[in-house]
């Protein structure tokens, strides 16, 4: 990304405008790094720019320079209906759906030993759990829902279509596969892999609120804002 600019005492004026940052709403303060879309001229913390993916208005160009006019530019300037979450946030919910998940996995385990079904029945009941761990509520998750989270898309700010989400789970999904398979000596390798994937993904997405395949397909989680009270 090209240089943030960094309020100084020089650009003191742009701090008596008393503009706040679009999505975390948080006022600009002395030091504070801060990027202009060129297109709108709208600012942004250097975070809340690179949160959404180095773009605004459809374009990554930014100013060099503290814009003078800024009323002639307002009307121009892209609504924005989404927050940054906190790392609390993301972790109930992750802990949540997660609980959710490895009750319904205990439940299979017990349910399954105790009737003798073939093995690949409850592994691929545990897998589709895992999938749609996401889903547990069709189209969100008690997890998100308690904590008011959404998937967006981060260029068009619509909302993902919750089909999507089980490709969230992938990584997780082929290392609970590996390590459900019968020949888990051969498969060492493998897992370390995976886990080390599915490590690094957790890690990602509590720190940047989104996975390693959020980033393929262009899409966040958000703190719903409509019902914020
Ligand atoms: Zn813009």
């Amino acid at each position: 990304m090209k240089n943030p600019l960094i309020l100084t005492k020089k650009k003191a004026h742009f701090l008596k405008e008393n503009r706040q940052d679009p999505i975390t709403g948080d006022s600009f303060q002395m030091g504070d790094e801060i990027v202009f879309c060129a297109e709108c001229k709208s600012a942004f913390l250097k975070e809340s720019w690179e949160y959404m993916g180095n773009t605004h208005c459809n374009q990554e160009k930014i100013l060099r320079k503290i814009p003078k006019n800024r009323n002639l530019t307002l009307k121009k300037i892209v609504k924005i209906d989404y927050q940054l979450l906190s790392r609390r946030d993301i972790v109930v919910s992750w802990i949540i759906d997660t609980a959710i998940w490895f009750i319904i996995f205990m439940g299979v385990i017990h349910f399954f030993d105790k009737n003798y079904y073939p093995e690949e029945v409850y592994i691929t009941i545990v897998i589709v759990a895992l999938l749609l761990k996401d889903n547990n509520l069709i189209t969100t998750s008690i997890g998100k829902k308690l904590r008011r989270i959404s998937m967006i898309h981060i260029k068009t700010n619509k909302k993902v279509n919750p089909f999507l989400f089980p490709l969230r789970h992938i990584f997780s999904a082929i290392l609970l596969l590996l390590f459900m398979y019968n020949s888990i000596n051969s498969l060492k390798g493998f897992i370390s892999i995976f886990c080390f994937i599915c490590m690094l993904d957790l890690l990602i997405s509590f720190e940047k609120s989104r996975r390693m395949i959020d980033y393929v397909l262009g899409i966040a989680m958000t703190k719903d804002k409509n019902n914020d009270k």
